[in-house]
């Protein structure tokens, strides 16, 4: 029971997910679980489809569902790799003093 409450959990996400309004913490969790979990990840697709891919059919652009998904997903990954690159350049930061604060204000700029 508590397997499937996990997946409504995860499945009650998917519309946020999609919309990108997930929090750092919910994102991390969802793409975790629906790299793993087909059940899920074929809900996801299923929304996917309806949501993105008739927008993108009614406008006449060619469409590659799985694709389309997946750079989503791997732009989620690239969110939460930025996002702990960052927490542990604030922590040095802190650590450092303003010099470093200097460096990554540059390097916010930069990226
Ligand atoms: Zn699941």
């Amino acid at each position: 029971m508590k397997e499937i409450d996990a997946h409504i959990r995860f499945q009650k996400l998917i519309p946020k997910f999609l919309a990108d309004e997930l929090n750092y913490k919910n994102l991390t969790a969802f793409v975790k679980h629906v790299r793993t979990c087909p059940e899920c990840m074929e809900e996801l697709t299923i929304q996917y489809l309806v949501g993105e891919g008739i927008n993108r059919l009614e406008e006449g652009e060619s469409f590659d569902l799985h694709e389309g998904l997946e750079e989503k997903l791997e732009a989620a990954d690239d969110r939460l790799l930025l996002h702990r690159i960052m927490q542990t350049l604030i922590i040095t930061a802190e650590a450092l003093g303003v010099a470093a604060v200097v460096i990554i204000a540059v390097m916010v700029f930069v990226l």
